[in-house]
């Protein structure tokens, strides 16, 4: 487990594309942190 920073915004949870900017970040929802979700994509290559 463990939180990291946000690469696409930076860890200020608002995601700036050059003159358009968005107020919550898609990447980690506006949180600025993004939670590993390691666990949850195992499915996909268990066969
Ligand atoms: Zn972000």
């Amino acid at each position: 487990m463990g939180l990291k920073r946000c690469s696409h915004c930076g860890g200020s949870g608002v995601l700036r594309m050059g003159s358009n900017s968005f107020r919550t970040c898609l990447e980690c929802l506006g949180q600025g942190s993004l939670v590993d979700h390691g666990a949850a994509r195992r499915d996909i290559s268990a066969a």
